[in-house]
């Protein structure tokens, strides 16, 4: 099918639209064990020294250093101090005290022999190695400082990030949360995995793996599953998503056949507009808002390739937007192009393949309903809408998947 580049929008807008649209979802506070995933948004100080008081990071003795020239030496041990003493001890010089590991530093000691260098006493106590003064201790705020922010607004929370805010004692964080994303797929040829297939039928993927898209870029999907090709029914099936979600994906229905469930039900709306973009694989897509709510909808078409070509370009970067991370694009590298390539005029190219090294090499098996190149593809190569052949060895641009 040719198409005249006037009738296609461009890719750039396609996406500058999306963004000027989509809108980052409101901070709400969490639970700590319920931020998992999401978006910090505020910067976390710490409210006291981490850590807050001096204390041992061995098992073994609080001394003066100065005690221990001329070691081997003989010390009288005055007191233990556990993990969790509660009582401010001190000792003077000459005299040592059993510690463990994070208790409280006595006054007066300067440094933590480790058990390993004495003979373990408990009312006196051989030391047969010297250390330094500060040897073994952990100083107040040698990990963070009352007041340093210690996760910066913008952050997503991990596991790590988790640890950082039960350290400075925090229970509830101010977040942008996680957004939930309904994800419908379309094609009465489309039977359930794991069930037998009829004349004409099709499993379903599409939902599967734009559900595992939108876990890969933080978000938290819903697989409403596959509708028939009956717009009301597609209706019925979002207006029930719409309540969970902060923003909705279909697959399929948006091309210019008959039985488009997802533009003949949403076209009267008036709130999603349905373009040619000049891309390949794509072409036919539909952005809008839906809802009492005005929730981004993304009405990708159904041919896995072009679903999950469409996500990577044009939802992931919203999800991010939603998330106030910034939306960048996926980033580019550039390769040495391993065979010849064509692609057509007034149309932007994304071709799967394998990159290796500084060489990649396309995918056998290019048509948009062709998973397994997908599957086997790490990389797409993008050609610009201009160029309409690559020879051999040419360097070309290329988006890591
Ligand atoms: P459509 O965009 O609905 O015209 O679908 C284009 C092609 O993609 C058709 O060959 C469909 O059978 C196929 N297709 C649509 N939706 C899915 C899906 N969810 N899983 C797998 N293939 C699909
Ligand atoms: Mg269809």
């Amino acid at each position: 099918m040719r198409h005249s580049p006037s009738d296609l929008k461009p890719v750039d807008r396609h996406l500058a639209d999306i963004l000027a649209t989509v809108r980052p979802l409101a901070p709400l506070e969490l639970d700590l064990e319920r931020a998992l995933g999401a978006v910090l948004a505020e910067d976390v100080t710490a409210p006291v020294d981490l850590p807050p008081f001096a204390n041992s990071a061995m098992d073994g003795y609080a001394v003066v250093a100065a005690d221990l020239a001329g070691a081997p030496v003989t010390l009288p041990v005055t007191e233990d101090v556990a993990a969790g003493d509660s009582v401010p001890r001190a000792i003077g010089p000459g005299l040592a005290a059993r510690i463990m590991t994070g208790a409280p530093l006595p006054a007066g000691a300067d440094a933590v022999v480790p058990v390993e260098y004495t003979d373990g006493g408990t009312a006196q106590v051989v030391i047969h190695k010297q250390v330094e003064p500060g040897a073994a201790i952990r100083r107040a705020g040698e990990d963070v400082r009352v007041g340093d922010v210690v996760l910066p607004a913008g952050t997503r929370i991990g596991a790590a990030q988790i640890g950082m805010l039960a350290g400075v004692g925090r229970r509830r964080v101010t977040v942008r949360p996680v957004p939930r994303v309904a994800v419908i797929s379309t094609g009465t040829e489309l039977a359930e995995p794991g069930t037998p297939l009829g004349y004409g039928q099709i499993w379903e993927s599409n939902s599967f793996m734009l559900a595992a898209a939108v876990r890969e870029a933080g978000g938290e999907a819903f697989r409403a599953g596959a509708v028939t090709d009956d717009p009301r029914v597609f209706m019925e099936t979002l207006d029930a998503q719409l309540v969970r979600a902060d923003a909705v994906i279909t697959s399929g229905g948006v091309s210019m056949g008959a039985y488009e469930p997802v533009k003949e039900g949403l076209s009267p709306l008036g709130t999603v507009r349905f373009e040619k973009v000049a891309m390949q694989p794509g072409m036919p897509q539909g952005f809008g808002v839906v809802g009492d709510d005005q929730i981004p909808i993304f009405t990708l078409p159904g041919n896995p390739v072009s679903s999950y070509v469409s996500f990577v370009l044009f939802v992931r970067p919203a999800l991010r937007q939603m998330q106030g991370l910034p939306a960048s694009l996926p980033g580019t590298v550039r390769a040495v192009c391993s065979s010849r390539l064509r692609s057509p005029q007034g149309r932007r190219s994304y071709l799967r393949a394998v990159l290796t090294g500084d060489t990649v090499t396309p995918a056998r098996g290019q048509g948009s309903h062709q998973l397994a190149a997908l599957a086997a593809a790490d990389a797409l190569i993008v050609i610009p809408e201009d160029v309409t052949e690559i020879p051999e060895g040419t360097t070309v641009e290329v988006i890591r998947l």
